[in-house]
């Protein structure tokens, strides 16, 4: 088996053993995006020298037997939000090209503390805003699985990456379901923690109490001992929680004998793919045979207004957090422009895509005096009731099951001239962010034309141990997980 396909898990082992070298093993995955990258279009920085070098010091690191942790000597991407010190982060938009951050966010430093090897930076939507990565203003990235088809977004990048083996496993950032939904897509396993158990610090943002930092990786276990780096308090970012936060991985493998699951109706209405709701529902039927009591009884009733509560909070969040690209602190500046006024319209015109400025207006429109209580103060109410639907739900169960997103990856250009259509592929993930919950999407099986399709399961605030022993349990008697599509190497 060529390296770059190999999981983060056995790799790390092999690392500590002195089998194989940090340096040979990146070589390994620069070569596969040198072979493949052309074809998906996951990357659009690749930090060749500063991989090898990275690469060269963790062998140092691991010869010494010091300081080696899981991730000493893996190759990682990271979605092009998350700040890099010295290395180039666009948010894949026209206003940051050439943006090179003077630090690097805190995930990132812990990152390097940990040896880990950076190989590059990883396509999105424009500023995280989008279900497609089709709000790209740098490029197009395909499904690895048919590249007729979108990996989903925002972070499309990430998760491309990982199914193609690009990078061992990514990070990627989920706002109202950015990991999730292109993780089911693309076929791996993708998690959105608890809002406050990473650190935002560095983070580009888009939507600050929405925005939280998380793993994309072939299986579960990876996905846990990603997690065990990058999460933890941090004094940059006030909303990060000083909660210790468990050992993920070691806690993987404790049974799941008598836990209770719920199975919310809502989240099977009209509009579910048929062939998606089968595979969720026979993933339901296997966690039961290991001993999950499933009750299928539980109403989460205010989910239907998750998707416009999130448009106005998000948007709103957005305007604020957006109003920096003035053409004078970051970034691209318009240079035909007649004094500091148009100086300030042209860079915004020219310098963001057109999602990008729908949203800046959209939430510009609810902040606005006189329309505030109408909107951005119902949304927050809103917001409240989703979050009570939740508590009383898990009042009774330790984890919710659900599909991830209504349909299987579609097609380029299916729903991008139509706002409101992408924005329902994102109903079954936003109720979580607005909660604040940790959650994940772990690969449950193929639709007859090959298209991977997630199980979503959502767990209580802080439980990602729970969370993350229930997706490892499933994924091990499923056996889903770890599959990777046939790509042709060297077609671009
Ligand atoms: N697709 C959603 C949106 O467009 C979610 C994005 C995200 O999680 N970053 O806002």
């Amino acid at each position: 088996m060529e390296l770059y396909n190999d999981t983060l898990e056995n790799l790390s082992q092999r690392l500590a053993k002195g089998e194989i070298s940090a340096l040979e093993l990146t070589q390994s995955v620069l070569k596969r995006i040198a072979e493949v990258d052309g074809k998906i279009g996951s990357y659009i920085t690749v930090d060749t020298e500063g991989a090898l070098a990275q690469a060269t010091a963790a062998d140092i690191r691991l010869k010494s037997g010091e300081n080696v942790t899981p991730l000493t000597g893996i190759p990682l991407g990271l979605k092009d939000l998350i700040s890099t010190a010295g290395l180039q982060t666009t948010c894949a938009s026209k206003m940051l090209v050439g943006y090179r951050p003077e630090y690097d966010a805190t995930v990132v430093r812990r990152l390097r503390e940990a040896g880990a090897v950076i190989t590059g930076k990883l396509n999105m939507d424009e500023f995280a805003m989008g279900s497609s990565t089709e709000n790209s203003a740098l490029k197009k990235t395909c499904n690895p699985w048919n590249t007729g088809r979108v990996p989903g977004g925002s972070s499309g990048g990430s998760t491309a990456a990982v199914a193609a083996a690009t990078a061992i496993a990514t990070l990627g950032s989920d706002t109202g379901g950015s990991i999730r939904q292109p993780a089911s897509f693309c076929g791996v396993v993708g998690m959105k923690p608890t809002y406050g158990r990473v650190s935002r610090y560095g983070l580009i943002a888009f939507a600050s109490s929405l925005d939280q930092i998380g793993p994309v990786a072939l299986t579960v276990a990876d996905a846990a001992l990603l997690l065990g780096v990058i999460a933890g308090h941090d004094e940059r970012d006030s909303t990060s929680v000083n909660i210790p936060g468990a050992n993920y991985y070691d806690n993987l493998k404790k049974d799941i004998k008598g836990l209770k699951i719920g199975v919310s109706q809502e989240y099977f209405s009209a509009g579910l793919d048929p062939e998606v709701e089968t595979l969720v529902r026979k993933a339901c039927g296997q966690l039961a045979d290991v001993g999950a009591l499933i009750n299928e009884d539980v109403s989460l009733p205010h989910t239907d207004y998750a998707v416009a509560a999130y448009y106005l909070l998000a948007t709103a969040e957005a305007s604020s957090n957006l109003a920096r690209y003035d053409g004078v602190k970051y970034g691209f500046r318009s240079d035909d422009a007649d004094g500091l006024v148009d100086m300030y319209r042209k860079t915004r015109a020219q310098g963001f895509g057109d999602e990008v400025k729908r949203r800046i207006m959209l939430g510009t429109y609810a902040l606005s005096s006189g329309y505030y209580d109408a909107y951005y103060r119902k949304a927050q109410q809103v917001r409240t009731l989703i979050t009570r639907d939740f508590d009383k739900v898990f009042g009774d169960c330790d984890v919710i099951v659900a599909p991830v997103c209504p349909t299987p990856a579609f097609a380029f250009g299916e729903k991008i001239a139509d706002p409101l259509a992408m924005y329902l592929s994102d109903i079954l993930t936003i109720p979580v962010n607005l909660a604040g919950l940790p959650a994940i999407s772990v690969p449950c099986g193929f639709t007859k034309s090959g298209l991977p399709v997630g199980l979503q399961i959502i767990a209580k605030p802080f439980a990602e141990e729970t969370l993350l022993r229930v997706a490892w349990q499933y994924e091990q008697l499923a056996g889903w997980s770890g599959r990777r599509p046939e790509l042709e190497k060297g077609a671009v």
